[in-house]
């Protein structure tokens, strides 16, 4: 499951908007319902309008109806050339912490299929929620 899902990371890399930095992301997010959404870094010339590729997957899977989510993977590098492990920023994670429980899976991949696994909790532990 895992490497299947980098392999389609690396496919939503390929549709990366990303003229000024260069630097291509692909997520393929896949939900408790088993869906699969891909999302690619936007870029946009007044920079602050960009949106990272988690969340265009997570947004496209949300405003599909999707709450519920396993798994994502994500793949990134400059000119789509994904050496190394390329880690979701804070703003992606705060948005995971919304929607994904401890134990949500961040896969992240290069481009020769290999990956390592986290857990959301690992990567933003004590995170900001509102309470009951
Ligand atoms: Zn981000």
């Amino acid at each position: 499951m895992e490497k299947e899902l980098v392999k389609y990371a690396i496919e939503a890399a390929k549709n990366s908007y990303s003229p000024y930095s260069n630097f291509r992301v692909g997520a393929a997010l896949l939900t408790e319902s088993n869906k699969l959404y891909l999302g690619c870094n936007i870029e946009n010339g007044a920079y602050g309008p960009s949106n990272c590729a988690e969340r265009t997957a997570f947004f496209k899977a949300i405003s599909d109806g999707e709450k519920r989510f396993k798994a994502i993977a994500i793949v990134g590098g400059k000119d789509g050339n994904f050496t190394d492990e390329c880690f979701p920023c804070g703003v992606c994670r705060q948005v995971m912490a919304e929607f994904c429980d401890k134990d949500f899976k961040i896969i992240l991949g290069n481009k020769n299929l290999e990956y390592k696994v986290y857990t959301f909790g690992e990567l933003l532990p004590h995170s900001f929620e509102l309470g009951e």
